[in-house]
Protein backbone atom coordinates (compact mmCIF):
# COMPACT_ATOMS: atom_id res chain seq x y z
CA UNK A 1 0.00 0.00 0.00
CA UNK A 2 0.96 3.92 -1.07
CA UNK A 3 0.20 6.63 0.55
CA UNK A 4 0.29 9.99 -0.80
CA UNK A 5 -0.57 14.13 0.66
CA UNK A 6 -1.52 15.89 -2.65
CA UNK A 7 -3.59 18.54 0.03
CA UNK A 8 -2.23 19.09 3.40
CA UNK A 9 -3.80 22.82 4.12
CA UNK A 10 -6.77 23.13 6.22
CA UNK A 11 -10.20 25.97 5.48
CA UNK A 12 -8.48 27.56 2.25
CA UNK A 13 -6.14 27.79 -0.13
CA UNK A 14 -2.56 29.49 0.52
CA UNK A 15 0.17 30.51 -1.94
CA UNK A 16 2.84 33.00 0.33
CA UNK A 17 6.22 31.70 -0.34
CA UNK A 18 6.93 30.89 3.27
CA UNK A 19 4.02 28.41 3.54
CA UNK A 20 5.64 26.21 0.72
CA UNK A 21 7.58 23.64 2.86
CA UNK A 22 4.09 22.26 4.12
CA UNK A 23 2.08 23.42 1.15
CA UNK A 24 -0.57 25.41 0.25
CA UNK A 25 -3.46 23.04 -1.34
CA UNK A 26 -6.40 22.05 0.96
CA UNK A 27 -6.76 18.50 1.50
CA UNK A 28 -6.72 15.49 -0.95
CA UNK A 29 -4.97 11.65 0.14
CA UNK A 30 -4.32 9.29 -2.28
CA UNK A 31 -4.30 5.63 -1.20
CA UNK A 32 -2.93 3.13 -3.93
CA UNK A 33 -3.47 -1.11 -3.29
CA UNK A 34 -2.98 -3.69 -5.25
CA UNK A 35 -5.38 -3.37 -7.83
CA UNK A 36 -7.18 -0.12 -6.56
CA UNK A 37 -6.86 3.59 -6.04
CA UNK A 38 -8.71 5.48 -3.08
CA UNK A 39 -8.38 8.89 -3.27
CA UNK A 40 -9.55 10.56 -0.24
CA UNK A 41 -11.69 14.43 -0.16
CA UNK A 42 -11.24 16.51 -3.66
CA UNK A 43 -9.67 20.01 -2.38
CA UNK A 44 -7.40 21.90 -4.18
CA UNK A 45 -4.83 19.17 -4.05
CA UNK A 46 -6.66 16.77 -6.47
CA UNK A 47 -5.87 18.64 -9.26
CA UNK A 48 -2.36 18.27 -9.77
CA UNK A 49 -2.98 14.17 -8.91
CA UNK A 50 -5.54 14.19 -11.46
CA UNK A 51 -2.43 15.50 -13.87
CA UNK A 52 -0.51 12.78 -13.13
CA UNK A 53 -2.90 10.21 -13.51
CA UNK A 54 -4.68 11.61 -16.86
CA UNK A 55 -0.56 11.24 -18.08
CA UNK A 56 -0.22 7.84 -16.53
CA UNK A 57 -0.67 4.65 -18.83
CA UNK A 58 -1.61 2.53 -15.49
CA UNK A 59 -5.06 1.10 -16.05
CA UNK A 60 -5.50 0.88 -12.69
CA UNK A 61 -6.21 4.93 -12.82
CA UNK A 62 -9.39 3.70 -15.43
CA UNK A 63 -11.94 3.47 -12.10
CA UNK A 64 -11.12 5.73 -9.63
CA UNK A 65 -12.75 5.72 -6.45
CA UNK A 66 -13.10 9.21 -4.67
CA UNK A 67 -14.61 9.36 -0.94
CA UNK A 68 -14.92 11.99 1.26
CA UNK A 69 -14.71 13.00 4.80
CA UNK A 70 -17.13 15.17 4.66
CA UNK A 71 -18.31 18.47 2.09
CA UNK A 72 -17.21 21.54 3.66
CA UNK A 73 -15.59 23.34 0.47
CA UNK A 74 -12.11 22.93 0.99
CA UNK A 75 -12.87 19.16 0.98
CA UNK A 76 -14.78 19.42 -2.38
CA UNK A 77 -13.55 23.06 -4.29
CA UNK A 78 -10.68 20.71 -6.21
CA UNK A 79 -13.35 18.57 -7.96
CA UNK A 80 -14.17 20.96 -10.86
CA UNK A 81 -10.81 20.85 -12.17
CA UNK A 82 -10.12 17.03 -12.04
CA UNK A 83 -9.37 15.79 -15.31
CA UNK A 84 -9.62 12.42 -15.20
CA UNK A 85 -13.48 13.68 -14.82
CA UNK A 86 -13.44 14.99 -18.21
CA UNK A 87 -11.96 11.80 -19.95
CA UNK A 88 -14.88 9.97 -21.02
CA UNK A 89 -12.64 6.34 -20.81
CA UNK A 90 -12.90 6.37 -17.64
CA UNK A 91 -15.42 5.87 -14.48
CA UNK A 92 -15.88 7.95 -11.13
CA UNK A 93 -17.11 5.82 -8.19
CA UNK A 94 -17.66 8.82 -5.79
CA UNK A 95 -19.32 7.53 -2.61
CA UNK A 96 -21.25 9.11 0.34
CA UNK A 97 -20.98 7.46 4.02
CA UNK A 98 -24.20 7.56 6.65
CA UNK A 99 -27.80 5.79 6.30
CA UNK A 100 -28.95 9.66 6.48
CA UNK A 101 -27.15 10.82 3.04
CA UNK A 102 -28.79 10.27 -0.30
CA UNK A 103 -26.83 9.68 -3.39
CA UNK A 104 -29.11 12.68 -4.87
CA UNK A 105 -27.55 14.68 -2.03
CA UNK A 106 -24.25 14.19 -3.01
CA UNK A 107 -24.58 14.93 -6.50
CA UNK A 108 -26.52 18.45 -5.40
CA UNK A 109 -23.53 19.42 -3.45
CA UNK A 110 -20.51 18.41 -6.23
CA UNK A 111 -22.82 19.35 -8.79
CA UNK A 112 -23.70 22.64 -6.89
CA UNK A 113 -20.59 24.24 -7.16
CA UNK A 114 -20.28 23.64 -11.22
CA UNK A 115 -23.65 25.59 -11.43
CA UNK A 116 -23.31 28.12 -14.09
CA UNK A 117 -23.07 30.90 -11.45
CA UNK A 118 -19.72 29.50 -9.79
CA UNK A 119 -18.05 27.46 -12.79
CA UNK A 120 -18.60 26.86 -16.73
CA UNK A 121 -18.65 24.01 -17.14
CA UNK A 122 -21.90 22.15 -15.11
CA UNK A 123 -20.96 18.47 -13.71
CA UNK A 124 -23.22 16.39 -16.38
CA UNK A 125 -20.70 17.68 -18.96
CA UNK A 126 -17.60 16.25 -17.38
CA UNK A 127 -17.52 13.21 -19.56
CA UNK A 128 -15.99 10.47 -17.42
CA UNK A 129 -18.63 8.04 -16.58
CA UNK A 130 -19.96 9.09 -12.90
CA UNK A 131 -21.36 6.75 -10.21
CA UNK A 132 -22.73 7.78 -6.96
CA UNK A 133 -22.52 5.06 -4.50
CA UNK A 134 -24.38 4.99 -1.32
CA UNK A 135 -22.47 3.37 1.42
CA UNK A 136 -24.86 2.63 4.32
CA UNK A 137 -22.77 0.26 5.84
CA UNK A 138 -19.60 1.36 7.72
CA UNK A 139 -17.59 -1.33 6.91
CA UNK A 140 -17.22 -2.34 3.52
CA UNK A 141 -14.46 -5.25 1.49
CA UNK A 142 -12.94 -5.67 -1.71
CA UNK A 143 -10.91 -8.70 -3.04
CA UNK A 144 -7.73 -7.25 -1.29
CA UNK A 145 -9.27 -4.44 1.04
CA UNK A 146 -11.11 -3.49 3.66
CA UNK A 147 -12.59 -0.06 4.49
CA UNK A 148 -14.01 0.75 8.29
CA UNK A 149 -15.54 4.16 9.17
CA UNK A 150 -16.66 6.08 11.81
CA UNK A 151 -18.82 9.08 11.98
CA UNK A 152 -17.17 12.02 14.27
CA UNK A 153 -17.89 15.64 15.50
CA UNK A 154 -17.77 18.55 13.34
CA UNK A 155 -20.41 21.11 12.21
CA UNK A 156 -22.47 19.46 10.20
CA UNK A 157 -20.49 15.97 10.99
CA UNK A 158 -17.68 14.28 8.89
CA UNK A 159 -16.35 10.79 8.76
CA UNK A 160 -12.75 9.63 9.51
CA UNK A 161 -11.54 6.03 7.39
CA UNK A 162 -9.73 3.17 8.28
CA UNK A 163 -8.21 1.25 4.89
CA UNK A 164 -6.39 -2.17 5.56
CA UNK A 165 -4.79 -3.74 2.32
CA UNK A 166 -1.60 -6.08 2.64
CA UNK A 167 -1.60 -6.26 6.25
CA UNK A 168 -0.92 -2.47 7.18
CA UNK A 169 -3.53 -0.15 7.74
CA UNK A 170 -3.92 3.57 7.56
CA UNK A 171 -6.60 5.72 9.14
CA UNK A 172 -7.54 9.23 7.80
CA UNK A 173 -9.37 11.29 10.63
CA UNK A 174 -9.54 15.38 9.40
CA UNK A 175 -11.78 17.96 10.59
CA UNK A 176 -12.39 16.20 13.92
CA UNK A 177 -13.49 18.44 17.28
CA UNK A 178 -13.09 16.34 20.22
CA UNK A 179 -15.44 17.28 23.12
CA UNK A 180 -16.15 15.69 26.36
CA UNK A 181 -12.25 14.28 26.47
CA UNK A 182 -11.14 12.20 23.49
CA UNK A 183 -13.70 10.81 21.38
CA UNK A 184 -13.69 6.71 22.19
CA UNK A 185 -14.60 5.49 18.51
CA UNK A 186 -11.21 7.20 16.92
CA UNK A 187 -9.39 5.71 19.39
CA UNK A 188 -10.59 2.12 18.32
CA UNK A 189 -11.01 3.20 14.95
CA UNK A 190 -7.25 3.98 15.23
CA UNK A 191 -6.54 0.92 17.22
CA UNK A 192 -2.49 -0.40 16.43
CA UNK A 193 -2.91 1.23 13.17
CA UNK A 194 0.63 1.43 11.37
CA UNK A 195 -0.15 5.42 10.06
CA UNK A 196 -2.79 7.41 11.94
CA UNK A 197 -3.06 10.72 10.05
CA UNK A 198 -4.96 13.59 12.19
CA UNK A 199 -6.23 16.96 12.13
CA UNK A 200 -4.10 18.81 14.21
CA UNK A 201 -5.01 22.41 12.92
CA UNK A 202 -4.62 24.32 16.34
CA UNK A 203 -2.01 24.44 19.03
CA UNK A 204 -3.52 23.56 22.94
CA UNK A 205 -3.54 27.78 23.27
CA UNK A 206 -4.93 28.56 19.96
CA UNK A 207 -7.89 25.72 20.64
CA UNK A 208 -9.23 27.24 23.38
CA UNK A 209 -10.67 30.19 21.49
CA UNK A 210 -11.72 28.07 18.57
CA UNK A 211 -14.41 25.88 20.60
CA UNK A 212 -16.84 24.69 17.91
CA UNK A 213 -14.41 25.07 15.01
CA UNK A 214 -14.46 21.60 14.66
CA UNK A 215 -10.74 21.17 14.65
CA UNK A 216 -8.00 19.25 17.66
CA UNK A 217 -4.97 20.20 18.87
CA UNK A 218 -1.37 18.78 18.12
CA UNK A 219 -1.61 17.47 21.81
CA UNK A 220 -5.31 15.72 21.49
CA UNK A 221 -3.63 13.97 17.73
CA UNK A 222 -0.82 12.90 20.21
CA UNK A 223 -3.00 11.81 23.09
CA UNK A 224 -5.09 9.81 20.67
CA UNK A 225 -2.00 8.01 18.86
CA UNK A 226 -0.99 6.88 22.45
CA UNK A 227 -3.95 5.47 23.78
CA UNK A 228 -4.61 3.80 20.21
CA UNK A 229 -0.87 2.66 20.12
CA UNK A 230 -0.52 3.74 16.00
CA UNK A 231 2.74 3.13 15.43
CA UNK A 232 3.47 6.65 13.16
CA UNK A 233 1.57 10.00 13.15
CA UNK A 234 0.85 12.23 10.85
CA UNK A 235 -0.77 15.80 11.53
CA UNK A 236 -2.57 17.54 8.83
CA UNK A 237 -5.25 19.84 7.95
CA UNK A 238 -2.72 23.02 8.67
CA UNK A 239 -4.40 26.28 9.53
CA UNK A 240 -3.83 28.66 6.50
CA UNK A 241 -1.90 31.00 9.37
CA UNK A 242 0.55 28.74 10.18
CA UNK A 243 3.42 29.43 8.03
CA UNK A 244 6.05 27.06 7.79
CA UNK A 245 8.16 28.62 10.76
CA UNK A 246 5.52 28.01 12.71
CA UNK A 247 4.82 24.26 11.27
CA UNK A 248 8.60 23.52 12.42
CA UNK A 249 8.60 24.63 15.70
CA UNK A 250 4.87 22.81 16.29
CA UNK A 251 6.50 20.06 14.77
CA UNK A 252 9.63 20.10 17.32
CA UNK A 253 7.35 19.91 20.17
CA UNK A 254 5.51 17.45 19.05
CA UNK A 255 8.72 14.88 18.59
CA UNK A 256 9.26 15.74 22.41
CA UNK A 257 5.57 14.09 22.75
CA UNK A 258 5.72 11.33 20.35
CA UNK A 259 8.54 8.83 19.16
CA UNK A 260 7.12 8.91 15.55
CA UNK A 261 5.20 11.77 14.27
CA UNK A 262 5.73 14.62 11.59
CA UNK A 263 3.66 17.16 9.71
CA UNK A 264 2.13 16.30 6.76
CA UNK A 265 3.93 17.94 3.67
CA UNK A 266 2.60 17.96 0.39
CA UNK A 267 4.04 15.36 -2.25
CA UNK A 268 4.81 13.73 0.91
CA UNK A 269 4.51 10.00 0.48
CA UNK A 270 4.54 6.59 2.50
CA UNK A 271 4.98 2.99 1.24
CA UNK A 272 3.83 0.06 3.43
ZN1 LIG B 1 -11.43 21.09 6.33
ZN1 LIG C 1 -14.70 20.83 7.72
Amino acid sequence: MKIKFYGTRGSIPVCEKDFQKYGGNTTCLYVRMNNRIIIIDAGTGIRSLGKELIDSEDSIYNEIYLAFSHFHWDHIQGFPFFLPAYDISRKLIISALGKNVESLDLKTILGGQMKQEYFPIPMEQMGAKIEFLKVESQEYSGPDFHVKTTEHNHPGKAHSYRIESEGKSVVFCTDIEHTNGIDGRIIEIARDADILIHDAQYTPAELEDKRNWGHSSYSQAIEVAKRANVKKLILTHHDPDHNDQFLDEMEQECKDLFEDVCLARELMEFEL
